[in-house]
């Protein structure tokens, strides 16, 4: 019997002239084709001389030409499919580190596009032809925007911060508070940074306290820095104290030391007014007279990844002719989408209608729920899901106003006949996958940070999810 089955195995010949075959090939090529046949054909061969074999079980319905064809292709998918794509952000966490922290506005997508498909000025000089800059226009445009009077930028504010001790306090000590030796997302441990610069840490006063004291009986002639690191994901509540950055500077200006502040997720501008707590901005951390400030492109401000230097140009030079600097200099894309945001800034309140993280972060309660209404009504109703759209919180994230919960609408849905956790899952697993939340048995949709331009997609994903239970 076993021969039997083997016997119907179609041959190669035979499956390429399906229909399906000629598909396979233009979405592969020839050879992966062959080699998917071979694979898919080897494997059935396999299980029918396997001991344990059972006819019972086994379709013979799978040995056609194009139900091979089939196999082949979800076994060529699984070897190429790109394991990276686009996903939608259902979570409510705006600057979703696993997710890709900001998405970019349109404006920066177009610039990216361009240096993308066309060669760029990315280092020349247009006046005379030779080398030229590659942080120039960058440079200019963030000095405008945080009143620094010098700028550079490296791949992310994990390597700021190693740069800028590595440049500026390389075999000296750098003076850091007890509370502000965080870790961040668990591959960014300050002290462990730290050792990397070459600089040697020295830590002054108590978890939740430190005085300007502290730094001052620290101070000796082997200082290099005072490192200040805003704990940004994080807060101590109660009996606290620290060190006005004014005071700090002050003295360590005395004694010609710089401060180096990691502002973690650096704002531009106060989003007070937008009901968010206050936060230190870039301009206040350089008009306190703090010598270099580093942030993140892609975390609060709304760009790509990227790390931003900026402050005092004698430090800023040092950092820039660092050897370190080539081993984390930012590419082009960077340059590209970085000063693209950055023009936007120039008009804040357009800022925050066009720059993705900015706009989630301030718009009006009302959009968030007439995205829900929009996805509520192309819904399919199906009885085997309840489907409610309810008042909720979403996230900063990103390490960011740890303590803020922002006004949210979400879509509620309540499965019967499957857990909250299987149609997660499902979602999950779609070509573009949907990343949600699960609370109290129901699957959480939060609109915040669903974009208006992927309800319709996200729309069809779900009708297909409540179509196919009915139909099992
Ligand atoms: C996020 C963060 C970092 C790390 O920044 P990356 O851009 O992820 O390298 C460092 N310090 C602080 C305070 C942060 O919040």
């Amino acid at each position: 019997m076993q021969k039997e089955y083997l016997k119907s195995i179609p041959s190669v010949n035979d499956i390429l002239a399906e229909k399906l075959a000629e598909k396979i090939k233009n979405d592969y090529s020839r050879s992966d084709l062959i080699e998917g046949i071979r694979a898919v054909t080897e494997k059935i061969r396999g299980e029918i001389l396997a001991d344990d074999f059972n006819e019972d079980n086994f379709e013979s319905s799978r040995l056609s030409a194009e139900s091979i064809l089939f196999e082949v292709d979800k076994y060529l998918k699984n070897i190429y499919q790109p394991k990276m794509t686009a996903a939608i952000n259902a979570t409510g966490v705006i600057i979703h580190t696993n997710l890709g922290r900001s998405i970019l506005s349109k404006k920066a997508v177009e610039a990216v596009q361009e240096v993308a498909e066309h060669y760029s000025t990315l280092e020349i000089d247009r006046e005379s032809g030779e080398r030229g800059h590659r942080y120039q226009a960058l440079q200019d445009s963030i000095k405008k925007l945080t009143g620094a009077e010098a700028a550079v930028v490296v791949n992310n504010n994990a390597g700021a911060v190693t740069i800028a001790l590595a440049a500026l306090a390389a075999g000296r000590e750098v003076v850091i508070s007890r509370g502000e030796l965080v870790e961040i997302g668990g591959s960014f441990r300050v002290p462990e940074v730290m050792e990397q610069s070459g600089a040697d840490l020295v830590e002054v006063g108590a978890t939740n306290k430190v005085y300007l004291k502290d730094y001052i009986n620290a101070y000796n002639e082997n200082t290099g820095a005072f490192l200040k690191v805003h704990t940004s994901n994080y807060r101590i509540m109660g009996f606290t104290e620290m060190v006005d950055a004014a005071e700090l500077t002050e003295f360590a200006h005395k004694k010609d030391i710089p401060v180096i502040e990691d502002l973690g997720s650096g704002i531009l501008f106060d989003l007070q007014e937008y009901g968010l707590s206050y936060e230190p901005t870039v301009k206040e951390c350089i008009k306190d007279d703090i010598d270099i400030v580093t942030f993140s492109g892609d975390k609060l401000l709304g760009g790509p990844q990227a790390g931003i230097i900026v402050g005092k140009k004698k430090y800023i030079d040092q950092i820039e002719y660092h050897p370190l600097m080539r081993a984390l200099r930012v590419d082009k894309f960077t340059i590209a989408a970085l000063e693209a945001t950055l023009k936007q800034y120039r008009d804040f309140e357009k800022a925050i209608k066009e720059i993705p993280t900015l706009k989630m972060l301030t718009e009006d309660e009302s959009e968030v729920k007439h995205r829900a209404e929009k996805l509520l009504n192309l819904l399919k109703k199906s009885k085997f899901y309840k489907l409610e759209i309810t008042k909720d919180t979403a996230k900063v994230g990103g390490g960011a106003y740890p303590l803020i919960d922002i006004n949210t609408f979400v879509l509620k849905i309540d499965p019967d006949q499957i857990s909250a956790e299987e149609f997660a899952y499902n979602l999950r697993q779609q070509d573009v996958p949907v990343f949600s939340r699960i609370s109290e048995g129901s699957v959480i949709l939060d609109m915040k940070t669903i974009q208006e331009k992927e309800i319709d997609q996200l729309a069809e994903i779900l009708n297909d999810n409540f179509w196919r239970k009915e139909n099992e």
